[in-house]
């Protein structure tokens, strides 16, 4: 690793002796976060505008969060499943409300909700749809993210997120995102679901064209497929709305959520939807260590508290009005794409590359990560103010001025 200030040599050494660089992370030090505001190990402070790819929709270390978390730390934080906890049914209800929906399984990481929801529609498949065993296929989009196991990355077309990391699990069926017609003929008797994200994150936050969500239910619904939205970044207020799908009026069958579950603190990730669907698994079919523990569905439920009376959606849509606004008047980016508090901003390849913007703006201040190679994601904690996003703004503007020399 090349020298980085804020880390000692030994500690560079440590890391070259020890790590693995499955990451290029940018040369900041990070030691102490507070709402929209992070420290590093020289007292320098950042706007974080990231908020770690949406998991920190409320900011770093929200009081009401850290608070849930240190009641549960002080009695019970883990049983397994082998036992009841008495935070579990409680958290079930709380996500199932917020949701509007009637079943609730656990999980920690978003890969894992995503498995569990392929698991979940083939066994539905099989067993109620009646697919002949072993034929169950399932449609995703071009440009997909669903996280990182092998049969999630073996449907992905990213080269660096799958090449090296074959054989695929089989049955997967992608078509490119937004096109409605290219989904309809990709739908035959063995589609058990649609596995779709509302909008593409990882991607660049790409946002499909109008109706296209609607058109997918639709599709689904007359061939009996189940639909599946991966809300793990998009959910949980980061569009402006609890679900995504909402704003088009869409309800799924699955929802697939993480990240901002878990407040910031602990994994929880959950696998949400139609309690007839879900209920196809039978004990000893699915589980895990940590999913439902007693300090995730406290942290969860608390999260749930946070969003249930929409204040935070609202802010989404506001600052996110606000920032757009900006963003689309900044000379130097080629497009911005957009909804809630979540852009995809390109930069003009005669300005420089999205690593070098954010490189300059970790050194003025604002944290931010690019996504392939040309895009700038900006998504900062949902508590950011209308000044603390002006300061964004205007900083990307020094930014991309400086850089066009
Ligand atoms: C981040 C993400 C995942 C994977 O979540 P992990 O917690 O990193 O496993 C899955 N789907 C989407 C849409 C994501 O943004």
């Amino acid at each position: 690793m090349t020298a980085v200030e804020g880390l000692t040599d030994a500690q560079i050494a440590l890391s070259d002796r020890y790590g693995v660089a499955t990451y290029e992370p940018l040369p900041v030090v990070l030691s102490e976060g507070r709402g929209a505001w992070v420290t590093d190990v020289d007292g320098n402070r950042y706007l974080d505008a990231l908020a770690g790819y949406s998991a920190l929709n409320f900011g770093h270390r929200h009081p009401a969060l850290v608070a849930a978390a240190h009641r549960q730390l002080d009695t019970l934080t883990l049983t397994a499943r082998a036992f009841h906890n008495d935070r579990l049914p409680g958290f079930q209800r709380d996500l199932a409300e917020l949701t509007g929906t009637d079943a609730v399984l656990p999980m920690n990481t978003g890969a894992e909700a995503v498995e569990s929801a392929i698991k979940v529609a083939r066994a539905w498949g099989y067993r109620v749809r009646g697919v002949p065993d072993g034929r169950a296929r399932i449609v995703v989009a071009g440009g997909n993210f669903h996280g990182r196991t092998t049969t999630v990355v073996g449907f992905s077309d990213d080269r660096s997120a799958r090449e090296g990391f074959g054989p695929f699990a089989p049955g997967f069926d992608r078509v490119p995102f937004g096109d409605a017609g290219a989904l309809a003929a990709a739908l035959t008797d063995d589609t058990v679901a649609v596995l779709i994200e509302p909008v593409q994150g990882e991607a660049g936050v790409i946002v499909p064209p109008g109706g296209y969500l609607a058109q997918v239910r639709r599709l689904t619904a007359q061939r009996d497929v189940l639909l599946i939205c991966d809300e793990i970044q998009c959910g949980l207020g980061r569009a402006g709305a609890t679900l995504c799908t909402e704003l088009s009026g869409v309800r799924a069958d699955l929802y697939t959520l993480g990240k901002a579950l878990g407040g910031g603190i602990v994994p929880v990730s959950a696998v949400v939807g139609r309690r007839d669907v879900l209920g196809v698994l039978r004990p000893g079919e699915h589980g895990s260590t940590f999913g439902g523990n007693p300090l995730a569905c406290a942290v969860g439920s608390a999260v749930c508290g946070l969003l249930a009376d929409g204040s935070f959606q609202e802010l989404a849509r506001a600052h996110g009005a606000h920032l757009g606004e900006r963003l689309r008047a900044l000379p130097g980016l080629t497009a911005v794409r957009g909804i809630g508090l979540w852009f995809g901003c390109d930069v003009d390849p005669a300005v420089g590359t999205g690593r070098e913007v954010c490189v300059e703006l970790a050194r003025r201040g604002v944290l931010a990560k690019e996504t392939h190679g040309a895009t700038v994601r900006l998504a900062p904690p949902l508590v950011i103010t209308h000044d603390e996003i002006d300061l964004l703004a205007d900083t990307l503007r020094a930014v991309l001025r400086d850089l066009s020399g």
